[in-house]
């Protein structure tokens, strides 16, 4: 697979939304979340990207087809791997300021290291550390983005990460991030699950407010309504009950729980 038009799955959702999808279990098969949604909103003026994505293949191409002159900015939703890799083809990208420190110096993907899937050659041919983005600019709560006929605000929802963001749209969407999604859940330590509750009960509040509004998760399944964030929610309170039942997963070297609806699966931080 050489040509990344084959790599990337793009389609057109609404006549100002694109989603460019990427498998991230081809990195390794521990990671289930396929596929990652990275986000391209398009304003009169301004497109906004949300996510780099792998880095493997050239998303840049891609991406500048689709928004022609307009202007891009680029966000982070949070810094994990597979929403960063691809920040240096752009230059310049906006994260939330309690993660900039992460994505300001190489990446250390070392951990793929022994991933049975081929494709790491491509990170070993970086030294397993990708480079960042040349510009790093800083997001906070409350902050509106004017993309031309668009509004964007960013809201800070720390639980999955520290910084990580989601993002309200003046045309009625909600961008989760890694918040909310169906799937594999990677949760900090138990005892911050009340910033994870006390985050998603805000969004809940929000779409209880706003009743239409359209949850876009950054993987697998969009788009979503207000249930998967109670499903979230009370799957989360329940793990105290399934306490018992947790295994080791070692590759992540977290505690696995699976939920009993088998929505999510959650993996929980050891320290
Ligand atoms: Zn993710």
């Amino acid at each position: 697979m050489n040509d990344n038009k084959d790599y990337f799955k793009v389609s057109k959702h609404k006549d100002y939304l694109y989603v460019i999808k990427e498998n991230i279990s081809v990195v390794h098969p521990a990671y289930t979340n396929d596929p990652l949604n990275m986000y391209l909103l398009l304003g009169s003026n301004t497109a906004l990207l949300l996510d780099t994505g792998c880095g493997l293949y050239p998303l840049k191409p891609v991406v500048d087809e689709l928004i022609g002159e307009k202007n891009l900015l680029v966000f982070n939703t949070h810094t994990h791997w597979d929403h960063v890799l691809g920040n240096e083809e752009f230059g310049e990208v906006y994260v939330h300021e309690k993660e900039v420190a992460i994505i300001s110096k190489p990446y250390d993907v070392s951990h793929f290291k022994d991933s049975p899937n081929e494709i790491v050659n491509k990170y070993a041919e970086k030294n397993f550390l990708i480079p960042p983005a040349k510009v790093i600019n800083t997001l906070k709560d409350g902050d509106v983005f004017d993309l031309g006929e668009i509004n964007v605000e960013i809201i800070h929802t720390p639980g999955h990460s520290s910084g990580s963001i989601c993002l309200l749209t003046s045309t009625g969407e909600l961008f989760t991030s890694d918040v909310a999604y169906y799937g594999d859940q990677f949760l900090p330590k138990k005892e911050e699950f009340p910033q994870v509750l006390n985050t998603l009960s805000e969004l809940i509040a929000l779409c209880e407010k706003q009743k239409d509004l359209e949850l876009y998760p950054s993987h697998r399944n969009y788009p979503c309504d207000m249930t998967l964030l109670t499903d979230l929610y009370n799957g989360i309170k329940n793990i105290e009950n399934l306490w018992d039942t947790k295994k080791d997963f070692e590759f992540f070297n977290r505690w696995q729980i699976d939920d009993e609806s088998g929505k999510f699966r959650y993996y929980i931080s050891k320290v």
